[in-house]
Order: structure tokens, then sequence, then C-alpha cells
């Protein structure tokens, strides 16, 4: 592959970034010689150790190829075929997962709350368990909360205790879609252990890709007897890495110097900036509020596709018609400001 096949960075996704230095030299470090296979080597106990000291307590830890395995692996292990899944409409889980939580639970069905701002409100939580208590329903055993939210907000630490205290009344297990967990633990300026164990949650999928690594997330569970058997439920679903060292690395790397608030945290000042320069701009419409990496702007259907034929890259069916803007740990602020200035120039030509 020459460099002639890279593209420009672009805002369509933080997915759309390379590896950060620390988890990339991480992964040269693991190369050199031989380790033990399948997860029992050295530096997967590290990086497993060193999220455990991010969280502050006992927690057992997997880790796994992508989001959507640690997502629907891990409500599958909150549920039994019979039971239901709430989330929000816009939730990952429901829009862009293919069915996996459904498929990988074996039938458990997942039931969909609005909410302004791609958050629930915990009213409907009680309102989506009550609604049906019958035979003939599929019992609501789990509330899946994404952490940041998939339009860019971020959960309180009161609005999270509201929405889990909610779900435990209900007999409710509460799991974290955290793919973007940096970005918010940043934006919050908690630790991570305020927003997780704490707060209320059982499980947290813990992104590593979207804040720098090639590829891993992490299963985080808190609650110890919900991790029961969850290595064989890894290794049933393709997900045990036989070099799990490579994974597991990348981790290491990020953790061990904190690079990976850095680097969420300069997604966000990216976006921050993004936001402002298009603020500015009228026939531009801000959609939600601008917390953690992401912007999203309504804008005319004609400067969308001139946009594109200036090589822009963003998607335009995560909520709604609004162009989705990401910024991840490799944006510039030259990067946000010549996006903007075509921007501008396609807003207000002459
Ligand atoms: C990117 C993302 C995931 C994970 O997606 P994969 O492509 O399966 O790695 C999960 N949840 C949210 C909210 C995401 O944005």
């Amino acid at each position: 592959m020459s460099a002639a096949s890279q593209i420009k960075r672009q805002f369509a996704s933080d997915n759309y970034a390379g590896i950060c230095p620390e988890a990339f030299a991480a992964m040269v470090e693991a190369n050199r010689g031989h380790a033990v296979s399948y997860g029992d080597d050295p530096w997967t106990e590290k990086a497993a150790d060193l999220i455990r000291e991010v969280f502050e307590t006992r927690c057992e830890v997997f880790f796994v190829f992508n989001g959507t395995a640690a997502n629907s692996l891990s409500l599958a292990s909150l549920c039994q075929s019979y039971h239901s899944i709430l989330c929000h409409e816009h939730a990952h889980v429901e829009t862009a997962e293919c069915g996996a939580p459904e498929f990988f639970a074996n039938g458990t069905k997942v039931l969909l709350l609005p909410g302004a701002n791609g958050k629930i409100d915990p009213a409907d939580i009680d309102r989506m368990v009550n609604k049906r208590t019958d035979i003939h329903y599929p019992k609501p055993r789990a509330l899946s909360l994404t952490q940041a939210t998939e339009v860019g907000t971020v959960y309180s630490v009161d609005e999270l205790k509201t929405l889990t205290d909610a779900a435990r009344q209900s007999g409710l297990r509460v799991q974290m879609d955290g793919a973007r967990f940096a970005n918010a633990v940043v934006a919050l300026k908690v630790s991570p252990k305020e927003i997780t164990w704490q707060a209320g949650v059982d499980v947290l999928c813990f992104g590593g890709t979207k804040n720098g690594t090639a590829v891993g997330e992490a299963v985080v569970f808190f609650n110890l007897e919900l991790a029961r058997e969850f290595d064989h439920r890894c290794k049933q679903a393709g997900q045990l890495a036989s070099k799990m060292r490579f994974l597991a690395a990348p981790w290491v790397g990020m953790l061990q110097d904190d690079a990976w608030l850095r680097h969420a945290r300069h997604a966000n000042e990216m976006a921050r900036r993004l936001d402002a320069s298009i603020r500015a701009l009228p026939g531009a419409k801000i959609q939600f509020p601008c917390q953690t990496n992401s912007v999203f702007v309504r804008l005319p259907e004609p400067v969308i596709t001139a946009m594109h034929q200036r090589g822009w890259r963003f998607y335009t069916h995560v909520s709604q018609d609004d162009c989705r803007l990401m910024c991840s740990w490799d944006t510039t602020e030259a990067d946000v400001d010549e996006f903007a200035a075509d921007l501008k120039s396609l807003l207000h030509p002459g």
C-alpha cells in the first residue's frame, strides 16, 4: 500500500484514526519473543491489573475484538433468552449491531426508550417495565446505558444514580456501553469509579478502539457473580484471541501514563473548537450540546453534497439527517479550521 492510498484526516468517525503512539509502542514491545497464548501471558495480566487500578476496585476483565461483541456478550450474560433489554432508541446495540445482542442472548428482545439528547428518562424505565407484566411478554431484565451517548452527550453522576436506582427497583441489571467512556470521564471530570460501580453499573464495555488502539475492547464486570463462565461465552462467540497479548498490550500503553485520558481530552477539545466555529455560521444548525468529541449539525442538502465533493467524509444517518462530525486523538486544529472554512465558503459563497 502506498501513502497515496491513504485518505486525509476526516470527521467521519473516531475509528478512521490510526493507532496512537503509546498503543503502538506497547504492541512492538509485546512482539518481542514468545508468550503464552489465550490470555495466560504477562501483558494480559498487567492490562487487567491496570484496569482494576483505574476503577479502584476488584473487577473481572476480559478483552474482546470489538464493541459489538463486548455489548452483546455482556448483555447476554445478564439475561435469559425470555428476558428483554431496555435501551435508548438511538443506542448502538439497537441501531448498529445487526441484531447481535438478540442473537448472542438467544432471542432476548431489545425494548426501545425515547429521550432527549440521546439520554434515557428514568420515568420511562418504570413505564416500560410496567407496561406489560403478563406471561406473554419478554420480561425486562437489563438496562443498557451508553456513556458518552450516541449523540455525544454525557449522563452526570446524579443522572446515572437515578437511572440505576430505577433499574434496581424494577429488578434490572445495568450494562454500560462505554465505546467512548474515556471521553465521558474527561468531560465530567470524575474518577472512573464514580460513573460505573459507585453509580450502580454491573458491567462496563470499556472502549479502546475509538480512543486510539488498533482493536479491542475490555469487558469489565464489577458484579463478579455475573462474570461466571464469561470466558466460555467469549470463546464460543469466536472472541477469545489466541495471541491475546496484542489485544492487551495496547491497554498497558494507554493506561500506564494516562494516555487514554490525554487523547480523549484532546478529541473533546477539537470538537469544542469545531462546535464554536460552526455555531458562528448562520445556516448551520447545531443539534446537541457539545460535551464530548462529536458535533451534530443540520445543513442544507446542497451544502452536504458540496462538502462531500470537496472530499470531506461524514455520516448522515446516526440521528435523523444530521451530519455527524467526530474528532479523534489525532485531529488537529488545522483540520478543524480547514473543515470550518470550507463549510463557511459554501454557506456564504462570494
Ligand atoms: C463504535 C461503537 C461501538 C462499537 O462498535 P464496533 O464497530 O462493534 O467496535 C459500540 N457502541 C457505540 C456507542 C459505538 O459508537
